[in-house]
């Protein structure tokens, strides 16, 4: 997606180990306008895929997730970073973070993620899949239907996309980074 590409250009950041830091726009300041556009492209990606309802894990993805849901005019769910005291009626799953080097139990309630929902996951970033995984874990868990997943910017060196694809899953990036090698943004042109 153009818009975004052009953005992450000019106001993306580089940090060591494979970090790209987007808090002019998206992590921190976010510019509500692109954030439209950029569900307005989720939405036209995945129409035709049947969707009851969004989901995404707090902090970064609620915000693309509750546009998408806006648009849709269908509930958005964000898995939350819980503690086991919090525990009751949850689905819950361990998602390890590599940007904090730390393991985050994350959990659902199941109120809200039930038998027969059709899932339309939505994230900021796709790096090593790892919270993709988590997602797919609490919607098994809930015995839902994971109908595809949406990612503002995938990171093509690491992992997660081809991993998450190969599991058969429609997935979605809107802007693919191909490398940050020696702190420089070098973007896939798609
Ligand atoms: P994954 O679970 O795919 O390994 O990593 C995705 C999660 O880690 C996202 O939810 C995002 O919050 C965070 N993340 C991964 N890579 C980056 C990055 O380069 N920049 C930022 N700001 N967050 C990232």
């Amino acid at each position: 997606m153009k818009a975004l590409k052009d953005r992450i250009l000019k106001d993306g950041r580089c940090f060591p180990g494979g970090i790209l830091k987007v808090d002019n726009f998206i992590n921190h300041q976010m510019d509500p306008i692109l954030m439209k556009s950029m569900a307005v492209e989720f939405v036209r990606r995945f129409a035709g895929t049947k969707i009851n309802k969004i989901l995404t894990v707090e902090a970064s993805g609620i915000a693309p997730a509750i546009m998408v849901g806006y648009l849709l005019e269908l509930p958005v769910v964000f898995a939350k970073k819980c503690k086991p005291s919090t525990m009751e009626n949850m689905l819950v799953t361990e998602v390890f973070s590599f940007t904090k080097n730390q393991t985050y139990t994350i959990c659902v309630s199941k109120d809200y993620l039930q038998s027969g929902d059709k899932v339309l996951f939505i994230d900021d970033f796709l790096a090593n899949g790892n919270a993709g995984k988590g997602m797919i874990d609490l919607v098994k868990q809930a015995d839902a239907e994971l109908v595809g997943m949406g990612f503002l910017i995938e990171k093509d060196f690491q992992k997660g996309g081809e991993m998450l694809r190969q599991t058969g899953i429609h997935v979605e990036s809107l802007a693919v980074i191909e490398s940050l090698d020696n702190c420089e943004i070098k973007l896939k042109d798609i």
